[in-house]
């Protein structure tokens, strides 16, 4: 693929390029945890109602229609320019979009772009991590003369981002009885206000409330809130975990990117410390963004046509790990006291790079996936 704008992207690349140079905060975000997620919903209010937000989501699901590459270069703009990120939700929208009845994708689709309605994943539960398949958080069907007409949830989801903010939950439950691993597995789309939901924040390490623990407790929610058919709940997990890497890795690129660039004229002037080793970790950091920038680059063309994502995602997410953490370190190594005694910027960066390596499927899972479906190698032990 030629990775050179055509006339179209360029007009478009610089449309939002000046968009953004008026309209991004020049303030950081706030790292108070509330104030932080206010902060990000009105920046994806923002972006939405200058028209960025669904620019490849197909036009009758409430979006722009344009190619993959459009979005690519949205998040290379918003990357480059040190802006926040755009909206996350790309999995959960295509979730509904492609899995959704009609009724459903009119009711969620226009408050999810517009980040009016939040929304958040309950898939991890305490015994189901990497191990998905495991979970035992269970939905109920009542019926009425042999007629399903509403779901009892109970159970324990862990690790919900975001949960305490959200307007509904995505939820992975076992709807049918006895069944085991991803069988009888289904998804429910469920309002957080449901008596019988209880959300509990965990604090992280670094202060944020971005986390929580959520019981149910003989929540019920409508059959019509069941989303696809009674089972098809492994299916629709594994392809909108496909959906969650994407045009938006591009856009980590360049923010890395420059973030090196910053790291090296802090270098110059002679702010950093000077220790042959640190040097050596900046330059790990440097081969490590152009091995990222490629691989991204490649997946990107291979999205170009339309298709859905598959395992090779999971080389992407390595790579953007490896990436994140070797540069995050450095920065604090060659920083010193002073990433520690600023306004907690720095620490904040850092401990992301280590969340890099968990959500979305930790890296060994990560490498067990591109060993057996990419390489299509024998699991151990056979
Ligand atoms: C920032 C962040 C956001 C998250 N957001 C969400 C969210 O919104 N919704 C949600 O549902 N979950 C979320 N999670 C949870 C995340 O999906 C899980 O933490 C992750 O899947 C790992 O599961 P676990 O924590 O139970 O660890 P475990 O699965 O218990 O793993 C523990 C360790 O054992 C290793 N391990 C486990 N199995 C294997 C194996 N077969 N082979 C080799 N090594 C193995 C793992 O790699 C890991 O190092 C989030 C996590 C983080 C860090």
């Amino acid at each position: 693929m030629d990775f050179r704008d055509s006339q179209e992207e360029r007009d478009f690349r610089i449309q939002f390029r000046s968009w953004l140079a008026e309209h991004a905060a020049r303030e950081p975000i706030p790292v108070g945890p509330d104030s932080r997620a206010a902060f990000l919903f009105a920046w994806h209010r923002q972006l939405y109602t200058a028209g960025y937000v669904g620019l490849s989501f197909p036009v009758d699901s409430g979006g722009r229609g344009l190619p993959a590459t459009y979005e690519a270069i949205f998040n290379d703009e918003l990357g480059a320019a040190g802006a926040p990120s755009g909206p996350a939700f790309g999995h959960i929208a295509n979730a509904i979009r492609l899995y959704g009845t009609e009724e459903q994708r009119r009711q969620h689709l226009p408050g999810l772009l517009a980040s009016e309605v939040r929304w958040c994943q309950g898939f991890s539960e305490p015994g189901a991590g990497s191990d998905l398949a495991n979970l035992s958080t269970r939905a109920e069907a009542v019926e009425s003369s042999g007629v399903v007409t509403s779901y009892r949830i109970t159970g324990q989801k862990i690790w919900t981002s975001e949960a305490i903010w959200s307007d509904w939950c995505l939820l992975l439950a076992r709807t049918e009885p006895g069944s085991r691993r991803h069988h009888g597995i289904s998804v429910f789309l469920v309002p957080m206000r449901t008596p019988g939901i209880d959300c509990r924040a965990i604090v992280t390490a670094s202060g944020t409330r971005e986390f929580a623990e959520v019981f149910f407790d003989d929540a019920e929610v409508d059959a019509a809130n069941l989303l696809g058919k009674p089972g098809q709940g492994w299916v629709i997990a594994m392809s909108l975990l496909g959906y969650e890497r994407g045009p938006a890795d591009i856009g980590w690129v360049s923010r890395f990117a420059r973030t090196l660039r910053i790291l090296e004229d802090e270098g110059r002037a002679g702010t950093l410390r000077r220790e042959s080793t640190l040097r050596a970790s900046l330059a790990k950091a440097y081969v490590d963004l152009r091995a990222l920038q490629v691989q991204v680059q490649r997946t990107l063309t291979s999205r170009k046509d339309g298709s859905t994502p598959g395992p090779e995602g999971s080389i992407d997410k390595l790579l953007m790990t490896r990436t994140d953490q070797s540069l995050h370190r450095a920065m604090m190594d060659l920083r010193g006291a002073a990433a520690l005694l600023d306004d907690g910027l720095d620490l904040d960066l850092y401990f992301w790079s280590r969340a890099q390596s968990i959500f979305g499927g930790t890296s060994q899972i990560q490498r067990d996936i591109v060993a057996q479906r990419v390489l299509k190698l024998p699991r151990a032990g056979k």
